[in-house]
């Protein structure tokens, strides 16, 4: 699956905003955000006025770029939420927090969902007892994820079970036993993410 490979912080400061790409980092005085507030790029300091277009344009990249989801992939969940019932904004935003990385990112396993993601590809959790590595899969109500035995005594997760993690409502952890549980769907208002999906939902309508 492609990924973007560029720097991480340069999609912040593109987005105007902390997108908590790289972890810890992303917390201390190093955040590029906190140095250099503006755009990248030569122009990067000029006030623009942006159009409609520009605005939802920058909603849809902003979060692909949360959940770190390139263009096609994103479109199809797009087609995938439209078809759903309910509001196709938030259907969108729901498979997107349903995401396997995103769970484990949120379940305090990973300090980013890029983090996350690598964590899940090289093997780290179960789904239900059962070997998973693909980052894309969906979670649902009663999935246990638990990191694998021979995973648990890497210096990570060892560290993992002793800090008290807070977790949406939609998620249980016990980080003793390094494993978390999915109660419920995430409703619109679980998802703290700060995307105005009525935007994307506009873009791809034209
Ligand atoms: Fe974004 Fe984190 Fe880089 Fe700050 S340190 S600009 S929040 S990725």
């Amino acid at each position: 699956m492609a990924r973007y490979i560029g720097p991480a912080c340069r999609l912040c400061r593109r987005e105007g905003q902390k997108m908590f790409l790289k972890g810890e980092r992303c917390y201390s005085s190093k955040c590029a955000i906190d140095k250099r507030s503006y755009a990248p790029g030569q122009h990067g300091q000029s006030r623009k006025k942006i159009s409609d277009y520009g605005l939802q344009l920058r909603e849809k990249q902003k979060a692909k770029r949360f959940y770190g989801i390139l263009e096609t992939q994103f479109r199809n969940y797009f087609d995938k939420a439209e078809k759903k019932k309910g509001i196709a904004g938030e259907n969108l935003l729901i498979m997107l927090e349903t995401r396997f990385d995103n769970a484990v990112y949120r379940m305090g396993f990973a300090s980013s969902r890029k983090e996350a993601r690598q964590l899940v590809r090289h093997g780290h959790f179960t789904i239900n007892g059962k070997k998973a590595n693909i980052p894309s899969l969906e979670v649902k109500p009663g999935d246990v994820i638990k990191v694998k035995e021979k995973s648990a005594s890497s210096p990570k997760f060892k560290e993992i079970r002793e800090m008290s993690i807070s977790t949406p409502n939609w998620i249980t952890v016990e980080p003793d036993k390094l494993e978390g549980k999915i109660l419920a769907m995430p409703r619109r208002e679980d998802i703290d993410t700060p995307i105005a999906e009525h935007l994307i939902v506009e873009l791809y309508s034209k």
